[in-house]
């Protein structure tokens, strides 16, 4: 790939405007990588597994914001519930029960998303829309003081078919139009990678999450 860390930085500040959040996704890559983002002005990181995350967190400025992007097992949310800023892929209220009382023992509130499953092939985590409606109706989500639900997250299928990234996309943007007017506190839809992030500003995302187009390619 072309070009430095830092001009991939630069590049998506630009593309991206000011009205949706880039998200670093420094998964497997080496704290040095992340520092050249974080010289270029890049304050938000994305990893999928706590413990790698817990690692870059003890080692790196304290400013950075570190989101958890990846399928979190429960066992694991005591580790990042001092300092995680977003958690990104909540499906399951037993998940986040678990986030609440974390984050109540850290005296923190943790921001949260939903993650939607919108791709049309089964293989992708993620609740259903029908699910997503009724999570939402749960009475036990207002005993959760200490998660604040922020919005939704999805990925697409993995495809050329950009055709089909759009209808993928669509469903998202609908719902999160859907949901909103409900769930006021909503105001992040967390959607597009590096392979489709361009199709997802066409459907209204407010936060893309781009790893290998910054990063390079992963090992
Ligand atoms: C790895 C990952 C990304 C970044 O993917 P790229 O294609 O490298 O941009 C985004 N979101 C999630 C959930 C990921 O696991």
């Amino acid at each position: 790939m072309e070009g430095t860390i830092k001009e991939h930085i630069k590049f998506f500040k630009e593309e991206l405007g000011e009205h949706v959040d880039l998200v670093a996704v420094s998964k497997t890559k080496p704290n040095e990588d992340l520092m050249e983002a974080y010289e270029a002005g890049q304050r938000i990181f994305g990893e999928n597994k706590v413990q790698e995350m817990t690692g870059k967190w003890e080692s790196l400025p304290k400013d950075i914001k570190w989101h958890m992007v990846g399928h979190v097992q429960t066992n694991k949310v005591k580790y990042m519930a001092p300092y995680v800023d977003l958690i990104h892929a909540v499906q399951k209220m037993k998940l986040l029960k678990e986030i609440n009382k974390r984050a109540k023992e850290n005296d923190r509130v943790i921001n949260c998303l939903l993650q939607v499953k919108i791709a049309e092939e089964d293989s992708k985590f993620g609740m259903s829309p029908d699910e997503l409606r009724a999570f939402l109706k749960d009475p036990k989500l207002a005993e959760l003081k200490n998660v604040k639900l922020k919005g939704l997250m999805g990925m697409a299928t993995f495809t050329d078919d950009e055709d089909q990234v759009h209808r993928e996309f669509q469903v998202l943007e609908d719902l999160y139009e859907e949901t909103s007017k409900t769930y006021p506190d909503f105001s992040i839809l967390s959607m597009g990678m590096s392979g489709d992030y361009k199709i997802a500003m066409q459907h209204g995302t407010t936060m893309v999450r781009i790893g290998s187009s910054i990063f390079g390619e992963r090992g």
